[in-house]
């Protein structure tokens, strides 16, 4: 089902701090912000080889990236896997008894199609499954 490792997501206060460290330390180019209005973040893309790293900044004190950051702090929040379907992978995940946060795609930054997999059926992890045409 899964394909590779997509993308790792990390909750930031402030991208445009967050964005100096991961380009100016790292090396990393940013290709483009974009406003999730649904999921209440603003994100950056950064690719690196093979996958790429999400930097997360809520745009609401509502968003799940601020209530992360409220209880845990900065830092890694998820990690996404390319699957080829995420209709499939949800029913797969479902027939396996794994708990789903998502039972439907929602829309993902970059036009990705996606799901999440609660952390208490998955070792604590928060996972999301992704599909990008
Ligand atoms: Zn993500």
């Amino acid at each position: 089902m899964v394909q590779k490792v997509d993308h790792i997501g990390i909750a930031v206060k402030d991208l445009e701090e967050s964005l100096k460290f991961y380009e100016a330390a790292l090396g990393l180019k940013a290709v483009g912000t974009e406003v999730v209005a649904e999921q209440k973040v603003r994100v950056a893309f950064l690719p690196t080889g093979d996958s790429e790293i999400e930097l997360l900044e809520a745009t609401s004190e509502d968003s799940p990236i601020a209530k992360f950051i409220e209880k845990n702090g900065e830092g890694v929040q998820h990690i996404a896997y390319r699957v080829e379907s995420v209709e499939a992978a949800i029913e797969e995940m479902k027939e396996k008894g794994i708990r789903m946060i998502d039972e439907k795609p929602r829309y993902g930054a970059g036009g990705a199609k996606i799901a999440f997999c609660h952390p208490k059926s998955t070792g604590g992890v928060l996972i999301e499954l992704c599909q990008r045409n």
